[in-house]
């Protein structure tokens, strides 16, 4: 893969795709580490002396309704005081106020385009890659860097469009994520995998690229009941991704040896927080009766195998990471990969933000930024924004 060190930048006028889209509540940006990632990036085109031009989206833009909710601004803002320097920014996604903007641009400037999805609006240009929007944002720079990995596996015309009209190249973000993906490729062993979460139906892709692989796949989570189920057991209330009990019954008699279920749980008999719960054993679920965290048990029996590891993927929290007691399991793992050393790859969505509130994200070997793009990966997919800089 191209990356921003393969191209010539000296003074030129660089467009990024930055993966900007940052969680905000009552008008205010609750989490910035999306754009503190892009930073590294940013900074070495300006030690370059670059013009530099960024586009990202923010949210979906459907309706009119959705604009001003997923205005942009508010990024320039951020980022003006984490680059400590102005950030010019364009209302227009395109016209002719953006382009005397970017003409009138000096080395050194940074412009923060608005949000790309705000091109949805009008018949979907951004997320369907009309091939006008794609040329035309491209036409406004020199070279291309892609550094959104979060939206690598769609083709929009901010990522895939841009790259087919520019020189292109993969920015430091990205370049991080996809070498540290790339070492499952061809994985050192023991090698496991843990999931968990709520469905089976979102996981069946990874598990079927990479259970012939792994020497371990350590199941968790909402989604190891159809397991459980597709074993003959009683799982009562639990989650029961009944479409897919005969994927897990063929899975589970073809790698038997491989697959590693829950020997017991944290049961209770609604789906909050305030009820009293129990742990029982695997064999032992009432009717009445839901599994929402692993038990003491089955973290026991995951270490056991993790201690061995040479490498561990890990998509999904084990249990209801949302409730304080049902993220005993998945906290006690995290812990337990951390505390050990344990080369570990997070892969994106809530085993990210699991490790996160429990201050372990940054501790970990890599917790990915990408959820849909890391899941799309590990199913052994090819994504668009990084086969076209390729
Ligand atoms: P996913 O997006 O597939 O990784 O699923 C994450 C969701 O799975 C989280 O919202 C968890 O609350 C949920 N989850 C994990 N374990 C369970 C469980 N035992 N029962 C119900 N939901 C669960």
């Amino acid at each position: 893969m191209k990356t921003i060190k393969d191209l010539n930048i000296d003074g030129k006028k660089v467009i990024i795709r930055c993966d900007f889209n940052v969680p905000i509540k009552d008008g205010k940006i609750v989490d910035d580490t999306r754009i503190k990632g892009a930073l590294e990036t940013i900074k070495y085109c300006l030690d370059r002396d670059c013009k530099v031009i960024l586009l990202s989206h923010l949210g979906r833009v459907k309706e009119k309704e959705d604009l001003k909710k997923n205005d942009l601004s508010i990024v320039a803002e951020r980022l003006a005081k984490l680059l400590k320097q102005d950030i010019l920014f364009s209302e227009e996604t395109r016209g002719e106020e953006l382009e005397d903007t970017v003409n009138s641009m000096e080395e050194g400037d940074v412009l923060l385009i608005q949000n790309t999805r705000y091109e949805d609006l009008d018949g979907k240009k951004e997320s369907g890659n009309d091939p006008e929007l794609g040329k035309y944002w491209a036409s406004l720079g020199d070279v291309f860097i892609n550094d959104a990995f979060g939206t690598a596996h769609r083709a929009h015309a901010s990522n895939v469009g841009i790259a087919s009209n520019l020189p292109s190249a993969a920015g430091f973000l990205i370049e991080k994520e996809v070498n540290v993906l790339k070492e499952l490729d061809k994985p050192t062993h023991p090698f496991v995998v843990v999931l968990g979460g709520a469905k089976v139906s979102d996981k069946i892709g990874v598990i079927e690229n990479l259970v012939h692989k792994a020497d371990y796949v350590l199941i968790g989570g909402g989604m190891a009941f159809t397991f459980l189920k597709a074993e003959g057991l009683e799982i009562g209330k639990s989650l029961l991704d009944e479409e897919n009990i005969d994927f897990c019954k063929k899975i589970l008699s073809k790698y038997k040896d491989k697959i590693i279920l829950p020997v017991d749980v944290a049961v209770t008999n609604e789906y909050t927080n305030d009820e009293k719960y129990r742990t029982k054993d695997i064999k032992d679920i009432s009717t009445d009766e839901m599994g929402l965290d692993i038990g003491e048990k089955t973290v026991n029996l995951f270490e056991s195998i993790l201690k061995k590891a040479k490498i561990v993927i890990w998509n999904g929290p084990l249990g209801v990471y949302e409730f304080s007691k049902y993220k005993v399991g998945t906290d006690k793992i995290l812990k337990y990969v951390v505390d050990n050393n344990i080369k570990t790859i997070l892969g994106g969505g809530d085993i990210v933000a699991a490790a996160t509130t429990a201050k372990l994200k940054d501790k970990v070997y890599h917790a990915s930024t990408g959820g849909g793009a890391t899941l799309e990966y590990l199913e052994g997919k090819k994504l668009p924004g990084i086969e076209i800089i390729k």
